[in-house]
């Protein structure tokens, strides 16, 4: 069973804190040398996962297939090239980004000029997670490159063959003097976190948020955190619903089977409007996935048994397990779950409580739209909301009024293919942003520099303050 695999493929080597200590001696070495901060290093690095994940790719999709069956479609549009299109980007303006921006400079320091630096912090700790384990372990990785540091990378131990894999051709492409794998579980993460890094970037729930937070308070490092949350979908009664059930349906199953962090995970929408979109949700569920969803290839399974277990527990709970209007099935042996849509699940039911991510889809219903609102603001900040309408003003008041992450009208995920947009969290889904330029700024200190000549050296400066130069100020 996959149980009995996780366990075996995550027995790792010893990875302790002394062998962090010593990783982090060399990486340390390496990065003092000042070859990480050079364009030609960061251009050669970054091309080299280019060719690394053209030239693997089916290795790439194997592995994600075995930790996953993430279909290859899905595996190839959500982690390959996504990943090549950060490398496509990042060679295409690292020469802009690394350039020192001019800035304005007041009268009182004439005659000057200042500039913005952005300077690499040093060694940076990527943790990773398991969901879409290839990208979400690169893509930070690149942008630490880019703006010139050293990296450590630690996968996710619950994807464990992208976990190998990324150890295996990270080794085999890239500088091994600046940039390196630890694989491990939370022994080797705590180990990796007595060390006093330059930054962590930490993808992954909240609870462990937390851990990483508090170890990096020690040492003063900062941090980005990439977090979760319930991510809404505000569906109004005036929309194309064919086309919003199918951009629903695409951010929810199609996204790793609701195992994604911006999945959409409940619903809100009127009473009377409710019976339509359950309708419109089946009929396009049916026409992606079969009559059949649980015989589809074109769908993931449960990550593992505990994730199945959770997911199991949300929907076997009493004030919920009446509530289902489609779907349900589930299969332990092949850590299968089915898409399943729930109507009026009590607000204090634990599906309702915890972020989902998974299949179930959650349907609340309030009596006017705008009262989904509430709904939303009585909840943790979450990492994307969604709302789909065709009214202008319902558009600006959400946007004005739901705090989140992100945002996106009348569809559901793309925003995270928009490199021009930062991406990360508020509050609880988290801290800081990254993709684009935003990754490079994620991974530099913005270095504030002033020039002053020997010139125009003005008196009024210096004491002694006699009443004369009093009157200049
Ligand atoms: P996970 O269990 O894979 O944990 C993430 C990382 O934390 C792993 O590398 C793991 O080894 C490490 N870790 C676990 N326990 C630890 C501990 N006690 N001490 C130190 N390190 C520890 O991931 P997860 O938490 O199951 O991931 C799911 C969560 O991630 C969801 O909440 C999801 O929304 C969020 N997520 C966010 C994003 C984003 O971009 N914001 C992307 C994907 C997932």
């Amino acid at each position: 069973s996959y149980s009995k695999m996780d366990k075996e493929e995550t027995k790792q080597r010893k990875f302790d804190v002394k062998e962090g200590g010593l990783l982090m001696k060399e990486l340390r070495t390496s990065f003092n040398s000042g070859k990480t901060k050079s364009y030609e290093w960061r251009k050669s690095q970054i091309q080299s996962i280019a060719t690394m994940v053209e030239e693997k790719e089916n290795e790439i999709i194997e592995a994600l297939y075995k930790d996953l069956s993430k279909p290859k479609t899905e595996a190839f549009v959500s982690e390959i090239s996504m990943t090549k299109s950060s490398c496509k980007l990042a060679l295409k303006h690292l020469k802009s980004w690394m350039m020192p921006v001019k800035a304005k400079t007041p009268w009182t320091t004439y005659p000057s000029s200042a500039e913005i630096v952005s300077e690499p912090l040093g060694v940076v700790l990527i943790i990773s997670t398991w969901n879409y384990p290839f990208l979400l372990s690169l893509d930070p990785v690149i942008g630490a490159i880019a703006a010139g540091n050293a990296v450590v990378l630690k996968p996710s131990e619950i994807a464990p063959a992208t976990s190998s894999l990324l150890a295996k051709l990270i080794l085999e492409y890239l500088d091994k003097s600046t940039i390196r794998v630890v694989e491990g579980a939370v022994a080797e993460t705590s180990a990796l976190l007595e060390h006093k890094w330059d930054k962590i970037f930490y993808t992954g729930g909240a609870r462990v948020g937390r851990i990483i937070m508090d170890a990096a308070a020690k040492h003063l490092t900062p941090v980005i955190l990439e977090l979760g949350g319930k991510c809404p979908a505000l569906v109004d009664s005036n929309i194309n619903l064919q086309v919003a059930a199918r951009r629903i349906i695409a951010g929810k199953w199609v996204c790793n089977n609701g195992q994604a962090c911006i999945a959409v995970d409940y619903i809100i929408t009127t009473k009377q409007f409710a019976p339509m979109l359950i309708d419109a949700l089946r009929n396009g569920v049916e026409e992606f996935f079969g009559k059949d969803p649980m015989e589809s290839k074109d769908i993931s399974r449960i990550v593992n048994l505990f994730h199945f277990n959770r997911l199991a527990s949300l929907l076997d709970e009493d004030k919920v397990s009446g509530k289902i209007v489609y779907g349900g099935q589930r299969d332990e042996n092949q850590l299968k779950i089915g898409p399943t849509i729930l109507l009026d699940v009590p607000e204090d039911s634990l599906m309702m409580k915890e972020e989902i991510f998974g299949p179930l889809l959650p349907i609340l219903t309030v009596e006017r739209i705008e009262e989904g609102f509430d709904v939303i603001k009585s909840k943790s900040k979450p990492l994307a909301a969604y709302v789909f309408t065709d009214d202008e003003k319902m558009k600006k008041d959400f946007v004005q009024n739901v705090s989140a992450g992100g945002m996106l009208v009348n569809d559901t995920v793309l925003q995270l293919t928009v490199s021009s947009l930062p991406f990360g969290g508020v509050g609880d889904s988290g801290m800081g942003a990254y993709h684009g330029k935003f990754s490079f700024d994620a991974f530099s200190h913005k270095k504030g520099v002033l020039y002053r000549s020997f010139d125009g050296d003005a008196n009024a400066r210096y004491p002694p303050y006699t009443p004369q130069k009093q009157t200049l100020l």
